[in-house]
């Protein structure tokens, strides 16, 4: 099983393609123009399991958030390889759609080559329709510090603690984390056009999923919630198309981002919505699956420190590889236990997708 897991994007790539081989399973590859840290080439790579024209299709997407691909390629590759994975069988096909943004898998960052967060990306670029996000314009000049080191981060701390006492704390989260469109270089920036992460899913769906009838979506991602376990998120709410979809799947276990109590801040333009428009008419639905991994202080801090890193500091120095480290440390813990918990929990997820899916 942890076999499974890979230490660097290429080793990932590698074991996917070598999967695919091994069970004879065809595969399409899009390069992305950019290269990776040593040079390398990146792409995201497809494979589809099951019957040719099955009319159901379970998609599973890795590394949205670019480093936090470990998890979810290893579950692409267990689902290939393991003999306990969950196969698709009858009218229902399995689509492993792996590093969906191989550029900030290869340099450990969420973003993608443009500065953008693919999850916030998906938004009407053409209507320039974007969130409002009015409260970003108060904060941005403190969200990333000048300098890193304890004190700044001690500064940063303070700076925010001010702005939750002035604007409200839920206010301040929500602005953070919902997306922005003005600031290239800042954080959770949703790009000004459609990235090519966001277009190769459009060409990916097209590929794939003409013939089809339903598909539903897995997006697999990590780093909020209780340590290796993975939750399942959508921004739909009860009593919504999406929401009911998947609790008549998971029950209980499907939480609604928007409704009631959640860690997750609710972005807007999310791969989850994206992938609607990019179906035609299909019949969709799409969740995220999150698994926990660190203390949310330490995600914090690590997740600023990299920040930092891209905008003012210098990739190849001391300071610049411990914070790589820390990056990588945060978003793939690489602990058996922790790489065991993902695996379960994935097999079990997927497993209950294929064996449910309606089969008229
Ligand atoms: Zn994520």
């Amino acid at each position: 099983m942890s076999s499974y897991f890979s230490a660097t994007y290429s080793d990932a790539r590698a074991k996917f393609l070598s999967a695919c081989l091994d069970v004879k399973a065809a595969v399409r590859s899009y390069e992305n123009p950019e290269r990776g840290p040593a040079g390398e080439s990146l792409f995201t790579d497809t494979t589809w399991i099951g019957p040719d024209n099955a009319p159901n299709v379970v998609v599973v997407t890795s590394s949205t958030h670019g480093v936090e691909g470990f998890a979810g390629s290893a579950i692409q590759i267990g689902l290939l390889l393991d003999p306990d994975a969950p196969k698709p069988s009858g009218d229902v096909a399995l689509l492993l759609v792996h590093a969906i943004n191989p550029y900030g898998f290869a340099w450990l960052r969420r973003e993608n080559e443009d500065n953008v967060d693919l999850n916030r990306n998906f938004v009407d670029h053409e209507n320039k329709n974007y969130p409002e996000n009015d409260l970003f314009e108060e904060i941005v000049d403190h969200l990333i510090p000048v300098e890193w080191n304890d004190t700044a981060y001690q500064n940063y701390l303070t700076a925010i603690q001010s702005l939750n006492e002035k604007y409200g704390e839920v206010p301040v989260r929500k602005a953070m984390h919902k997306g922005q469109h003005k600031h290239a270089d800042s954080i959770h920036y949703g790009g000004a056009s459609a990235t090519w992460s966001n277009k190769t899913l459009g060409l990916i769906c097209s590929d794939y999923l003409k013939k089809s009838k339903r598909a539903a979506m897995i997006d697999i991602h990590t780093g909020l919630g209780p340590y290796g376990y993975g939750e399942l998120m959508t921004p739909s709410k009860p009593g919504e198309a999406v929401y009911d979809f998947f609790y008549n799947w998971y029950g209980d276990e499907v939480h609604s981002t928007t409704a009631g109590a959640s860690l997750y801040a609710g972005s807007k333009g999310s791969i989850l919505a994206g992938f609607r428009p990019l179906v035609g008419s299909l019949e969709w639905a799409a969740v995220g699956l999150e698994y926990g991994t660190r203390e949310r202080e330490t995600m914090r801090k690590v997740m600023l420190a990299n920040s930092w890193l891209h905008l003012h500091g210098e990739l190849d120095s001391d300071l610049g590889r411990k914070i790589k480290q820390e990056v990588k440390d945060a978003s793939y813990p690489d602990e058996d236990e922790w790489k065991s918990l993902v695996w379960k929990r994935g097999k079990e997820v997927i497993g209950i997708a294929l064996e449910r899916f309606p089969t008229s």
